[in-house]
Parts: structure tokens; C-alpha cells; sequence
């Protein structure tokens, strides 16, 4: 502390290559440009440079998924669950918040669905992911231990069922119990466990 420099200067240099390096992480995992400028602070512009530089792409156009239901749908659920047990864990157990934490969760979420590394596109998309938390704040969503087997399962707030049972104890027949399906079970069960 034996000199006065500008800090603020310095400060603002830290924070732009702070934000421009959270954009290219959401970038690489799927953000939509949305969900970049509402958790950044760079321009629209800058944000659709450093999207068409990593994706060789511009960034789809759109409006952001809005429904709680596709949450509550079968196979979405299931992925939803898994993402949400480890965001809450994240929370719970680590420094980390807000949208890190979501950026850490998901990068585990894609982990234990073994999509990184192949071409398939995740169920979860980075961006459904944060719209996941922000509907879980809003108290549309929470997470529901099932009756049957334990797991913590992503449910409709409103929901009054006082016995739940998740879709993977009560499958519904046109799904099939598949192994892969089988196997999330378990990650999700023993997440919770
Ligand atoms: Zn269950």
C-alpha cells in the first residue's frame, strides 16, 4: 500500500476478462445469447462476436423456454432431477453460487449422462438448466423425495400429492424401463442417499 494507484482502472480490466471469460464458458456449454446477457454484463454485440468466434455460428434466434412443463415430462424430468440434486449440493456443500454454481452443476450434469465427449446433444440444455433454478426460486418447481425409492425428484409446486411417486417407480408404459433410464435412477437415488 505504498502508492495510490487508480484501482478502479485496474478493477474494471479484472472484471471485463472476468466476464468475458464466464461468457466463453457458457458459450462452450450451450448458452443461448439470453442467458449470456442477462448474466454478463458485456454488450449484445460483443457477446454475439465472441459466439460467432467459438461457434463459428451466430447464436440462435429466439425467445427462452418459458413452461414449467417440459420439466415435468418423463425423460426431461429424470435429467432435470439429476441436474438439480447436484446444483443443491453444490450450494449446500460449496463456496460456489448463482450462476458458477449452475455452470459447475451442469459440467457435472453432462459428467454423469456421458454426453461430454460424444456428438449427442444433452437432454438439459445449459440454458433449461437455468431456467430450471430460476423457476425452482420462484417456487413453481421444488424437489420431492418419492415415496418408493428416496430420490429427489423435480415436481410441480402445486402438486398436492401427498404420497409422490416419481416417474421412474410409476413408468409409464410408453417410455419402457430402459437401462439407460435404469441406471439415472440409481445416479439420482444415490444422489440423495
Ligand atoms: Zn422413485
Amino acid at each position: 500500500m505504498d502508492n495510490q494507484k487508480p484501482v478502479t482502472v485496474a478493477k474494471s480490466v479484472v472484471n471485463e476478462s472476468e466476464q468475458i471469460q464466464l461468457a466463453i464458458q457458457m458459450i462452450k456449454l450451450g448458452a443461448r445469447l439470453q442467458l449470456l446477457e442477462s448474466q454478463t454484463t458485456l454488450s449484445r454485440e460483443r457477446l454475439i462476436k465472441l459466439y460467432k468466434e467459438l461457434k463459428g455460428v451466430s447464436p440462435p434466434k429466439g425467445m427462452l423456454p418459458f413452461s414449467t412443463d417440459w420439466f415435468l415430462t418423463w425423460q426431461p424430468n429424470i435429467h432435470a432431477s439429476i441436474f438439480y440434486n447436484i446444483y443443491k449440493f453444490m450450494l449446500d456443500y460449496t463456496g460456489v453460487s448463482g450462476i458458477q454454481a449452475i455452470i459447475k452443476a451442469y459440467s457435472l450434469y453432462l459428467q454423469q449422462v456421458e454426453i461430454e465427449g460424444s456428438d449427442a446433444e444433452p437432454v438439459l440444455s445449459l440454458t433449461r438448466a437455468w431456467t430450471l433454478v430460476r423457476f425452482v426460486e420462484s417456487k413453481m418447481l421444488k424437489l420431492q423425495s418419492c415415496s418408493c425409492c428416496g430420490g429427489n425428484f423435480i415436481v410441480n409446486t402445486y402438486d398436492i400429492n401427498h404420497r409422490y411417486v416419481c416417474n421412474l417407480c410409476h413408468v409409464p408404459s410408453r417410455a419402457g424401463k430402459t437401462k439407460k433410464a435404469k441406471a439415472l435412477t440409481y445416479k439420482v437415488v444415490s444422489m440423495t442417499a
